[in-house]
């Protein structure tokens, strides 16, 4: 199997380690900020690599699979805020609302679901130790500052410019302040901030406070995963600022270079013509689907998307999946089998080509090779395969 690299470009052979029992893939995938989890961008991302992680187990090959749960973060507080609620009630409940989506859409669950909450004391560890390094400075403001250009391949990851870089920051409200008693330059970000009023805060050698953004991630897969990862996953969005500030992070803390020997990307759904996002009140919620049509027809409908490219979620388009179930629940007999189960892996080989593999599965469907579609089902569709629509 192949896979595309973000950070080289390059389509490599899909990076193993050696594990107790033999090769194995160490899998980490930044997961959500719980406080309004449940649109189909996300379900995307995470269907994707359920399929990752469904095939690669099928080849044999055992998958620890790490996704983290960003329970302290400034939308989540600010929800909260609003909600007259605490952070740790809505964390919890939207945190359970996102699992539940995922299990009826049939998803392998993460071997180990981390929130930032629990896992203070190695996010704190990490930032001590980049303080002890150099990578890091203490300002007046109560903030523990990575400096950026203490890490020479800043920008790399999403080859973008200084400039371009400072344009993304501004539009995340990520660029902060430079000057006295602040950051020293606009590229450096906070792994330890001062809390607000109303939210959790910490005891640490730079004062009381909580983590910065990225800090969490380094950390948690250095803990479950050790110091490199072979894949680490997440929505295109993420590459700047979140992975390039993990990147930098982490190996500058342990110096085991690369970090990730992959980074595996999704692309953004749009609806209206616009990237979904809550702000905007375009968002489609899985639970939205699920009306209209079985998990397995969500599933295989997200997944008639090159993973990488960004698409506009269409209501019609998922109808024609319902309908492809429903022909494939009809299927009688054991049929032949014939050479679409052969193509189904090639086109998974190739960089996790689920568009393809969806037309081998039309063919196995129009062939009556009913084994032949029920071992893609399984991959594709995971367990949502068998299940039917809520009607
Ligand atoms: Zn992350």
């Amino acid at each position: 199997m192949r896979v595309l690299d973000t950070l080289t470009g390059r389509h490599l052979p899909l990076p193993l380690s050696d594990g107790p029992g033999g090769k194995e893939l160490k899998l980490y995938v930044c997961g959500v900020t719980p406080y309004d989890s449940g649109h189909l961008g996300h379900a995307f991302t995470f269907c994707v690599f359920d399929v990752l992680v469904r095939w690669v187990e099928s080849k044999g090959i055992p998958v620890r699979y790490v996704q983290n749960v960003t329970d302290v973060d400034d939308p989540l507080f600010a929800r909260a805020r609003r909600d007259g609620s605490s952070w740790q009630d809505l964390a919890k409940r939207e945190e359970a609302a996102f699992v539940q989506d995922m299990t009826v859409l049939g998803w392998r669950a993460p071997d180990v679901m981390p929130r930032v909450s629990d896992e203070i004391q190695g996010i704190r560890a990490a930032a001590e130790g980049l303080s002890e390094r150099g990578f890091a400075y203490s300002a007046a403001d109560g903030s523990l500052y990575f400096e950026a250009a203490r890490y020479p391949g800043f920008g790399q990851l999403s080859r973008r410019s200084r400039r371009s870089m400072l344009r993304k920051l501004r539009e995340e409200e990520l660029l902060g302040r430079v000057g006295p008693g602040a950051k020293r330059d606009w590229l450096d970000f906070p792994l330890w901030r001062p809390s607000g009023a109303g939210e959790p805060s910490w005891p640490s050698r730079f004062g009381p406070g909580r983590p910065g953004w990225h800090i969490e991630c380094s950390a948690m897969s250095m803990r479950y995963l050790g110091e490199q990862v072979d894949i680490h996953g997440g929505g295109r969005d993420l590459i700047f600022s979140h992975h390039e500030s993990e990147r930098a992070q982490s190996e500058s803390l342990t110096g085991c270079v690369p970090f990730a020997r992959a980074w595996l990307h999704t692309g953004m759904v749009r609806h209206d013509g616009r990237k979904m996002s809550k702000s905007l009140g375009n968002l489609v919620v899985v639970k939205d689907t699920l009306r209209v049509a079985s998990p397995a027809a969500v599933r295989l409908y997200l997944l008639s998307h090159r993973y990488r490219r960004d698409w506009e979620f269409r209501w019609p388009a998922l109808a024609r999946f319902e309908r492809l179930v429903q022909r494939i629940r009809g299927m009688r007999g054991s049929g032949r089998s014939g050479s679409s189960l052969a193509e189904f892996r090639a086109a998974l080989d190739a960089d996790l080509d689920a568009p393809r593999a969806i037309r081998a599965l039309r063919r196995a469907v129009a062939s009556g090779d009913r084994r032949g579609v029920e071992n893609m089902l399984g991959i594709l569709a995971g367990t949502a395969a068998l299940k039917p629509a809520a009607g």
